[in-house]
């Protein structure tokens, strides 16, 4: 039996709790039926001596039993584990941790272009993950690009990854600035190979660069990325990046990496807006008006 966290436990519990508000909900006035397990707690308990012999029965309640409660399989939190270890793997930007295609909100943007291309790319980007599987075959990426910063590309990147986690996809999110910086770290620590680094990129199911081009300008830096995207472009794997160039336009010297950003079998642009939202959407999520509602009470 694999050791437990109180975490998991806890988890068990809310689960139940979710199970027993949607069952309530689904059937009004009707008792739910109980699990003979664990009675619809959630958990059931295991009993041992102090030999570590499993009690059954009324020696469950023997004096000086040892009780450890595990989750019931009625609230199976193997799925809600996996996809806990998917988010930790993926480090998706904690201000996007919720982010899906069910809360990215088109209206945001005010002009026309603007909502037609977001319209464009939500619905694309609800495209690539519904058929995950045959783009997974092909190696077929994204490209999502605009000129403005704060126009939703990291937003709509991180709700891909969430979702496509939600389907037991394995992703991994990280920007261009982290992934050079870790490379550079690996040259002084002696702890860390820049090959253990570059694996770290190169392995993953799905990868995502996010704000490709936003450092450059060394040779170093265009020969690590073009490692990381030739071995993932020669393996089939998916790679989307979030850029503000547009491909042609990429600020790195050596032009294979142009090159391969631009094979249309490989990779799929998604324009999004040249209009910023960060603003606008930071005030929707509440932070200017949090701020003005505690100003007042003071
Ligand atoms: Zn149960």
């Amino acid at each position: 039996m694999e050791r437990l966290t109180a975490d998991d436990l806890n988890t068990a519990l809310r689960m139940m709790d979710q199970k027993k508000k949607k069952w309530t909900k689904q059937h009004p006035g009707e008792k739910m039926p109980e699990c003979p397990k664990c009675q619809n707690v959630g958990l059931y308990r295991r009993s041992f001596d102090e030999n570590g012999t499993e009690l059954f029965g009324d020696d469950m309640n023997k004096a000086g039993s040892y009780d450890y409660f595990y989750p019931c399989d009625c609230v199976s939190i193997k799925d809600n584990q996996k996809l806990k270890n998917h988010r930790k793997f993926a480090s998706v930007p904690q201000l996007y941790a919720d982010a899906d295609f069910s809360n990215f909100q088109i209206k945001i943007y005010q002009n026309v272009p603007s909502l037609e291309r977001a319209t464009v790319a939500l619905r694309d980007s609800k495209a690539f993950v519904q058929n995950f599987e045959k783009f997974d075959e092909k190696g077929l990426g994204l490209y999502i690009y605009s000129d403005a910063r704060g126009s939703g590309k990291t937003r709509l990147a991180s709700s891909i990854a969430n979702e496509l986690m939600k389907k037991d996809v394995r992703v991994r999110y990280e920007s261009a600035n982290k992934i050079l910086s870790e490379i550079q770290k690996a040259w002084t620590d002696s702890g860390v190979s820049e090959n253990a680094i570059l694996k770290n990129y190169i392995e993953p199911r799905v990868l995502i660069i996010d704000d490709f081009g936003a450092r450059s300008g060394k040779d170093w830096m265009d020969e690590k990325f073009l490692m990381i995207i030739d071995a993932r472009y020669q393996s089939n794997k998916v790679t989307i990046f979030t850029s503000n160039y547009d491909v042609e336009r990429l600020p790195f010297h050596d032009m294979r990496i142009i090159d391969r950003l631009s094979d249309v079998n490989r990779f799929h642009t998604l324009r999004m807006p040249d209009e910023s939202v960060r603003q606008r959407s930071r005030i929707r999520n509440g932070g200017t008006e949090l701020f003005y509602e505690l100003a007042k009470k003071g």
